[in-house]
């Protein structure tokens, strides 16, 4: 899933969005069957249990259980509660944790009294466990050999320590004389010569002589890779083996233990889920903390990833060998699910948040979802995102910040769950959840850590992952939530705002959204508004509010550091006007209808303060966007902050189309969102400030993507390297090639045919999760053409061309002008401009004839192939031709001149 991205000055970026609302499930708590008076002894009760069972030692004085309950009573007969609780015991000497869930009885012994009258096991969960120090096992072996997906790693006669996890082989270490490894691209994945040039930059990272190699496999896959890879295996101890290995074995060892002081209920997690094949092999480079290997996991959209540590997330993802040969289709192999994305959609998520209730960072929720089966599954991992803002926060990882009150099913009935890390868990179903089924799931918890409490007026919340379950890229089908916050504060919400009352002290504000959602988000303070003068309408004619907020301390001066950035109140109506007009603009341009039933703006005064973000019907702007570009000038910003300030607030409005009405199906997917949202922009910028506008606009994305000396495709833009600037290289891909892209298709078959594409796209693709084929389908459909050449050039691979060009003209004997010469081509890439042997592009270029009457014609020569010959006859004489002048096929370098 993607983080949340900002972006400062010159890297003027903006991220996605999507939205949300919420019902009436006001859920009639268990909890108001319970008199007030009897709550407090109920509940001393059980916490008088939980204790008991944690006080209970192991004959080395080791906490080995623990319990919880979800606090969550229910009357029965003889005016008796029933509650849920659990216990964790840690078994098999540390291996493993067993997880018990108990049903307790609880009767009234006096006034102030309550007793567990009985308690009953109604279900058991096994199946965790972890590394134990002292399990593993030594040997020696005769030699080493795999040659897999294009890594081989050979060693001769060495040593190698196994690692268990309850008696299951988890991983190894070894190493052995003459280890050595070499590591060659598949032909079929194309990656050679990019290959040969990331060597180039700094070849030490990638030939190197290595000391150590390990080896991390599936439980299932561990065992075979044992016995196929190694020979002449033969069991041995400690001593007897190598001492590089043993160094690294007695740092392991110490790191377990010491992890097993200092929680020794910490560290378990579920065996591997069956089907899950993958492993990690590494070499280690002698005397240096650098590796290089392959991992492999059979789930991975792309299965296997070549890693170099310094080149994250991977080098290179590509198929597997069996993937690359089973002859699947692109859109079967590009629709593979991310692996968190596997087993379910999000159908429905309907529910109450309460905001800074315990303390001023507290949120507790009470959410209903539905969820439909991707995949047969019979347990699902949950997670939030906290907010650790200190150094000592982020240090204190253990204390928990997701506390769960219980996981009920679709008739109330509380489900086993796990806490596997202090924001983290797994839910078990009792039964094997089919593929298709849809099933409702409620959760109640709290997180410790949800409100930034910025300042008096300013409350943030993390953006992303901050309800269990839900995705970056989920298109949740209903979203209604019931959100309520201290009074004095407004509240903006996803979709709708259904009603709005005050009740003790508290503001409670329903909202539904009438579209699915992606990206949902909220977040409440002290604003100045503004409304839009310009009205923005659906198709039929409905107004759509829009509306911009401006935290009131942000409108102070002061420093910027605590929010104070001193925004005047007439620097709110610019801003939102653009994001009306906008609006309308795209309403027309795609024929999909704004999916919500209001825009709201808001500002973000904290941290990187020139960007944008756009969940569903919410936009976030840095507060420095208000501030206009004569104010940026002091803070260092030039030509790219004016540009990124005209088109910024249209390309996070851009974002209600892209990314909320058409969202992408996985994250190798998602840069169409980016790339389309940015081209909206710039469709926006011509509108609005005219044809030389927008080329200014192209042009920076020209010069932006030069200087990033990207050295992966826009597609893998968020699964892999971008070249030596690292995330920079990436970004620059999706935010500038991308669009560019979209820019060449315009050039090449003009605005009609063009502009009946962005429509077709639109309409075609609204309301789906997409892949890049899809996308492709539909340009072949509407240009006519096979157009692989131009998503295999621009969007799924790397590099630019440059072209050098030597055009002249002469008069002919028929008395007409002959234009004519030679265009050379080459495809570069990374800041070296390595030349990428026998790759070249396609392109329908223009050469622009200017005639001395001042007029001026274009005639599109088709580019391809190392040679191009240019010969053509025009009526008048020209007074100049100029090859792409305007930029209409991207290229790194115009080189005028016959050859390189
Ligand atoms: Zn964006």
């Amino acid at each position: 899933m993607l983080g949340m991205r900002k972006t400062c000055l010159a890297l003027v970026s903006a991220l996605l969005c999507a939205g949300v609302g919420l019902s009436a499930l006001a859920l009639p708590a268990a909890d108001d069957a319970v008199p007030k008076e009897d709550r407090e002894h109920l509940e001393q009760a059980v916490k008088d249990f939980i204790e008991e069972i944690y006080e209970q030692k192991d004959e080395e004085e080791r906490h080995f259980q623990k319990a919880r309950s979800s606090m969550s009573f229910e009357p029965i007969d003889g005016g008796r509660y029933q509650v849920v609780a659990y216990k964790d015991i840690v078994e098999e000497g540390g291996r493993t944790m067993r997880t018990e869930r108990y049903r307790l009885t609880l009767e009234k012994e006096s006034d102030e009294q309550w007793k567990i009258s009985e308690q009953v096991l109604e279900d058991t969960v096994t199946g965790m466990s972890r590394y134990m120090p002292g399990d593993e096992k030594f040997f020696t072996f005769d030699g080493f050999h795999f040659d897999r997906e294009g890594l081989k790693v050979d060693s001769g006669p060495g040593s190698l320590i196994v690692f268990f996890r309850n008696g299951k082989r988890s991983s190894m270490l070894f190493t052995g004389r003459d280890l050595s490894y070499s590591y060659q691209p598949p032909p079929e994945t194309d990656l050679d010569a990019r290959y040969r040039a990331v060597k180039n930059l700094k070849s030490r990272d990638f030939d190197f002589v290595p000391e150590l190699a390990s080896l991390r496999c599936s439980e299932d896959l561990c065992g075979e890779l044992l016995e196929t890879l190694f020979e002449g295996l033969t069991e041995t101890t400690r001593e007897k083996i190598d001492a590089k290995s043993g160094k690294e074995y007695d740092r392991r060892i110490r790191e377990m233990e010491r992890s097993r002081r200092e929680n020794y209920l910490s560290g378990f997690r579920f065996d591997d889920l069956p089907g899950n094949e993958y492993y990690t092999l590494l070499v280690k480079k002698k005397g240096k903390d650098h590796f290089l290997g392959l991992r492999y996991d059979n789930w991975a959209p792309k299965e296997v990833s070549f890693v170099v540590s310094g080149y994250w997330p991977a080098l290179f993802t590509y198929y597997s060998e069996q993937t690359r040969s089973s002859g699947k289709s692109v859109y079967e192999l590009e629709r593979r699910p991310d692996e968190d994305g596997r087993f379910f959609d999000v159908v429905s998520v309907k529910g109450s948040v309460d905001l800074q209730t315990k303390t001023p960072e507290t949120m507790d929720a009470d959410i209903h979802y539905q969820l439909r089966a991707r995949e047969d599954f019979d347990r699902l991992g949950f997670g939030i995102v906290v907010m650790e803002r200190s150094d000592d926060e982020k240090k204190s990882v253990t204390r928990p910040r997701l506390t769960v009150s219980y996981i009920k099913d679709g008739e109330g009935k509380e489900l086993s769950w796990v806490q596997l890390g202090p924001n983290y868990g797994m839910v078990i179903f009792p039964r094997t959840i089919k593929k298709g089924e849809i099933i409702p799931l409620e959760m109640k918890f709290s997180n410790g850590k949800a409100v930034y409490d910025f300042s008096w007026s300013y409350k943030y919340m993390a953006r992303g992952g901050w309800l269990p379950f839900v995705r970056f890229a989920d298109m949740i089908d209903e979203f209604e939530l019931t959100i309520s916050v201290p009074e004095q504060y407004t509240t903006l919400g996803i979709g709708k705002k259904m009603a709005e009352r005050v009740a003790d002290g508290r503001r409670i504000t329903e909202w539904k959204a009438f579209h699915p959602v992606t990206f949902p988000t909220i977040i409440f303070g002290k604003y100045t508004k503004a409304e839009s003068t310009v009205q923005a309408r659906k198709l039929d004619g409905t107004p759509i509010p829009v509306t911009i907020y401006v935290d009131e301390n942000a409108l102070t001066e002061g420093s910027a550091a605590s929010g104070q950035w001193g925004i005047r109140p007439k620097q709110l109506q610019p801003l939102v006007d653009q994001a009306a007009q906008a609006i309308n603009l795209y309403e027309r341009l795609y024929g999909v209808d704004y999916p919500y039933s209001k825009l709201d703006l808001v500002n973000d005064p904290i941290g990187g303060a020139l960007y944008g973000q756009a969940p569903s019907s919410i936009i976030y702007l840095g507060s420095l966007v208000f501030r206009g570009a004569a104010t940026l000038e002091s803070f260092g910003g030039g030509r790219g902050v004016s540009k990124f300030l005209k088109s910024v607030v249209a390309h996070e409005t851009g974002h209600q189309w892209w990314g909320a009405s058409t969202s992408n199906f996985n994250s190798g997917n998602y840069w169409f969102v980016e790339s389309l949202a940015e081209y909206s922009s710039a469709i926006y910028t011509e509108q609005a400030y005219g044809r030389k506008a927008y080329l200014q606009q192209v042009k920076a994305w020209h010069d932006d993507l030069v200087q990033a000396d990207t050295m992966c495709s826009v597609q893998d833009g968020y699964t892999a390297w971008g070249g030596p600037l690292g995330g920079y290289g990436n970004q620059r891909n999706i935010y500038s090639r991308g669009p560019y892209a979209f820019h060449i298709l315009r050039e090449t078959f003009g605005d009609k045919k063009f502009f009946n594409y962005l429509y077709n796209l639109a309409q075609k693709l609204a309301q789906k999760q997409i892949v890049t084929e899809d996308m492709k389908m539909i340009s072949e459909v509407v240009f006519g053409a096979d157009m692989s050449w131009f998503w295999d050039q621009w969007i799924r691979g790397v590099g630019l061309p440059e072209y050098a060009f030597k055009l002249s003209t002469r008069q002919t004997e028929d008395g007409k002008y002959l234009v004519e010469g030679t265009v050379r081509q080459r495809v570069v890439i990374g800041p070296k401009n390595e030349v990428l042997e026998g790759r070249y592009f396609r392109g329908a270029i223009p050469v622009t004839v200017f005639y001395t009457d001042g007029t001026r014609e274009k005639k599109p020569v088709l580019v391809e192939g190392e040679l191009t010959e240019v010969r053509f006859k025009v009526d008048k004489k020209p007074q100049k031709v100029v090859f792409n002048g305007e930029g209409e096929i991207l290229a790194e370098r115009m080189i005028p001149s016959s050859s390189f």
